[in-house]
């Protein structure tokens, strides 16, 4: 059973990880991001007030975040385990966030965290490409899809994310220093260090080796 978090800044290296980690241990990833990212899409109330903050590299309210995490891990495939990425994000989701497990009699096992230099991290958040359909992540040059522009998984056209701007991701670095980085003093007990700055293939080697045999 593997309850985990994945932590890091904006650019780190998480939902790419994410991918790998989930594929591998069968769990489902919970992605905050993601979350609000399709209510965007859908066009919900919960899209319209997401949409505000996350243009701006801000934090959505926690009201709201909170909420979505609860309902989301009451769903019945949470039960095997499961991987939240991008949450919790600050003090308050933190400690939210303990009561939530504690009402439900389990425990977080494992928190990665992915570190990776801030100057590297505007370069790979601008560079970041994403398919709309299947949620695949890419970079221009780091992780370069088969064919340039093309989701190598379902054929579908890469996008830029809105907020993937440099002003953005200056801000949301700014808020991941201020605001999600002291969580990592909370987790200090849990809390396994990933050398984001190798490729992906050895980050996630590093990974599998702290997490152990599925
Ligand atoms: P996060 O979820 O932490 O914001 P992503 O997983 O989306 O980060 O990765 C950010 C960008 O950097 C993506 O374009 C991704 O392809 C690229 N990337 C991820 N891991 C690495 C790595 N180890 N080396 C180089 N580029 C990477
Ligand atoms: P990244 O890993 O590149 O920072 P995410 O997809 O995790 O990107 O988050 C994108 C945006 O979604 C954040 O800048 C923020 O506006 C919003 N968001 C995601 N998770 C949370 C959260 N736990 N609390 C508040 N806002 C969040
Ligand atoms: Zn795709």
């Amino acid at each position: 059973m593997s309850r985990m978090l994945i932590m890091g800044p904006p650019g780190a290296g998480k939902g790419t990880q994410a991918a790998n980690i989930v594929k591998y241990y069968g769990v489902p990833h919970i992605s905050t991001g993601d979350m609000f990212r399709a209510a965007i899409k859908n066009e919900t109330e919960l899209g319209k007030l997401a949409k505000s903050y996350m243009d701006k590299g801000e934090l959505v309210p926690d009201s709201v975040t909170i909420g979505i995490v609860k309902e989301r891990l009451l769903q019945p495939d949470c039960k095997k385990g499961f991987l939240l990425d991008g949450f919790p994000r600050n003090l308050n989701q933190a400690e939210s966030f303990d009561e939530m497990l504690e009402s439900l009699g389990i425990a977080v096992d494992f928190v990665i965290n992915i570190e990776v230099d801030p100057q590297i991290l505007i370069d790979r958040v601008v560079g970041r490409r994403v398919c709309p359909v299947c949620g695949a992540t890419f970079h221009v040059e780091y992780n370069k899809p088969k064919v340039e522009g093309i989701c190598d998984e379902c054929g579908a056209e890469l996008i830029q994310r809105k907020d993937d701007t440099v002003e953005t991701a200056t801000n949301r670095l700014k808020v991941y220093a201020d605001q999600t980085a002291p969580l990592l003093k909370y987790y200090q007990e849990q809390v396994f260090n990933v050398d984001g700055s190798k490729s992906l293939e050895e980050v996630f080697a590093s990974i599998k080796e702290h997490l152990g045999e599925r």
